[in-house]
């Protein structure tokens, strides 16, 4: 089922018409479905039932304490890279005991949390911070379960500012390290090797890298004979974006999930983000001014890179589509823009469009991950509202910031 379409030449989010809402509030702001999102995990979830992973949501593709509420009333856990992420998923009534800690840099602070939380997994990404994680834990006389995350140095076919799993990328530990790692890890008393992670990129759309990766975690368990309690294989399932987008072959890899889990003993774990939330949001935007270009007419929106910044800092494409829909023709390539200074602060261009006023509302689409969540004050613009669906209810999630709060310092 769609959440997000058309009725009538109307965009609608489950029963709620979009043109309705934008005249009553003030725009730019994000607009979700609710209904998309619980049946965006069901079906992840569905894919690879006869694993039962654990689940846990990658709280940086969409850090909304609501919408964690709503993954965590499906049984969710989270995958977290922050202190401020960790406290976020907690708050929002995810249990410690779903909750695993990636990223390479984490800070003294941020280590001592987990350990005081007692969260599932922290996923250690250098020898040095075993070394240190095993030290604090010394202090705090506690035994930590950690997990190892490997490098399995494959080339995820994806954009280059997303891919984490070749040897060049600053994540994990290479195969040699790992293993050498592996076999020094009964110094470090104080902790408990009970994992091994492996997160390859992100928007990847083949199954290929991710068979490639289980081979590698195989002669990895091979060779150091260890028994990992649970096999964390991360997330990076992309999303259709453009018509062209292919899918992933889930039926395959799910298959291969299982044999390797029988094969272990051990408790899979993924972390999705995007194929959680990617399509279940919208961002409403108007058209704030047309402009002749030399040889194109931009359409100037009132959101920006500020509010939405993939395209900017990824190059992706993300397709902007009218609230209305008409049956005339624009003349000649339209650009959408947004209004922050900055050259990279555009969107996507269109060589045909529907004919286009000023003031007329249209909608990014595809932005429910790394949305609002990599949005900033850039230009000293206030953070935007969010706004969920849920049947003919729409329901602020997040107000749009007060100004007040940019003018303190
Ligand atoms: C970002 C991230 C994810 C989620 O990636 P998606 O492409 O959104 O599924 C999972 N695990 C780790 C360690 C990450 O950094």
């Amino acid at each position: 089922m769609s959440y997000i379409r058309y009725k009538n030449n109307n965009l609608f989010v489950e029963r709620v018409s979009v043109r309705s809402l934008a005249s009553k509030l003030s725009t730019p702001f994000y607009l979700y479905s609710e209904g998309n999102i619980i049946e965006n995990y069901r079906s992840f979830l569905n894919n690879f039932k006869k694993s039962n992973p654990l689940i846990c949501f990658s709280v940086k593709a969409n850090s909304n304490i609501q919408i964690l509420k709503v993954l965590r009333k499906m049984g969710s856990g989270a995958d977290v890279v922050s202190g401020g992420e960790l406290l976020k998923a907690i708050k929002s009534g995810i249990k410690p005991n779903k909750i695993v800690f990636s990223g390479v840099g984490k800070t003294e602070d941020e280590i001592k949390l987990a350990i005081r939380k007692k969260i599932l997994l922290i996923n250690v990404e250098s020898e040095n911070e075993a070394v240190l994680i095993n030290k604090i834990a010394g202090n705090l006389k506690k035994r930590v379960a950690i997990g190892i995350r490997l490098n399995p140095d494959i080339n995820a076919p994806t954009h280059q500012k997303i891919s984490t799993g070749k040897a060049e990328d600053k994540f994990g530990l290479s195969k040699t390290n790992l293993i050498s790692f592996c076999f020094n890890i009964k110094k470090l008393k104080n902790l408990r090797l009970n994992a091994i992670s492996v997160h390859i990129g992100s928007q990847i759309l083949s199954e290929n890298p991710f068979k490639k990766t289980l081979k590698v975690l195989e002669e990895i368990i091979k060779k150091t004979k260890i028994y990992f309690k649970f096999v964390d294989l991360g997330g990076g399932f992309g999303i259709a974006y453009k018509k062209s987008d292919r899918q992933i072959n889930f039926k395959n890899y799910s298959n291969l999930v299982e044999k390797f889990k029988k094969k272990y003993n051990c408790n899979i774990i993924f972390e999705p983000g995007r194929a959680i939330v990617g399509n279940t949001a919208i961002l409403v935007s108007k058209v704030q001014y047309l402009k002749k270009g030399s040889n194109k007419t931009f359409a100037i929106l009132n959101a920006g890179m500020n509010d939405f910044m993939r395209t900017a800092l990824y190059d992706a494409v993300h397709n902007i589509i009218p609230v209305i829909k008409n049956s005339k023709k624009n003349k000649g390539t339209l650009e959408f823009v947004g209004p922050i200074c900055e050259t990279t602060c555009k969107f996507i261009k269109y060589k045909k469009y529907q004919k286009l006023n000023q003031s007329d509302f249209v909608a990014i689409s595809d932005v429910g991950a790394y949305g609002a969540s990599l949005s900033s004050n850039y230009n000293t613009k206030p953070l935007i509202a969010e706004i969920i669906v849920k049947n003919s209810k729409a329901r602020v999630i997040r107000k749009k910031q007060d100004i007040k709060n940019l003018l303190k310092q």
